[in-house]
């Protein structure tokens, strides 16, 4: 087990692989579950919430409690000195997404560019986030346990794109 003090740093964000921002795990547990999109790159051909069952739920309630797509973000960011990729979970993605993974999914659905365009709007936002070496030995990247936008009048990605593309 590594302890390693998590460290808070400033950074600006470069670019975020936009080409698969999400995974499905059960509604239920949220244990991962098998995603034949592979996060959903393809909005056209979206995996019903009954195709994927949980087999510890099914199992142990005989019903199949669904799935629901959850964030996991890879972003590159930039300090004063050098560039680095680092990978945001769902609780992180939604602060500066200002919605579920299922939401922003249902956007892309709608938009199909709204994945690039959420990419971004990001980009060149300065942050204030709190990095954690993973507790996976094998996880190459760093791990984003905490994020405060630095601008006071900063606003999420999905506000900002609904207003871009006249949604209510
Ligand atoms: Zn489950």
């Amino acid at each position: 087990m590594e302890l390693e003090k998590p460290s808070k740093i400033t950074c600006s964000v470069v670019a975020i692989d936009h080409t698969n921002m999400y995974y499905t795990v059960c509604s239920c547990c949220e244990r991962t579950l098998f995603d034949p999109n592979n996060g959903g790159q393809n909005p056209s051909s979206s995996s019903s919430s009954t195709s994927q069952q949980c087999k510890y739920c099914t199992f142990n309630n005989s019903i199949n409690p669904g799935s629901k797509r959850v964030f996991r973000i890879l972003m590159s960011i930039a300090t004063d000195s050098e560039v680095f990729s680092v990978i945001m979970f769902d609780r992180i993605a939604r602060v500066l997404f200002g919605c579920s993974a299922d939401q922003f999914f249902d956007l892309t659905k709608l938009h199909p560019r709204a994945a690039v365009d959420a990419g971004r709007t990001l980009e060149g936002e300065l942050l204030r986030v709190t990095l954690s070496k993973p507790k996976n030995g094998n996880a190459q990247h760093l791990r984003v346990v905490n994020v405060v936008p630095f601008s006071s009048v900063f606003q999420p990605v999905f506000p900002t794109l609904k207003q871009h593309y006249r949604l209510k």
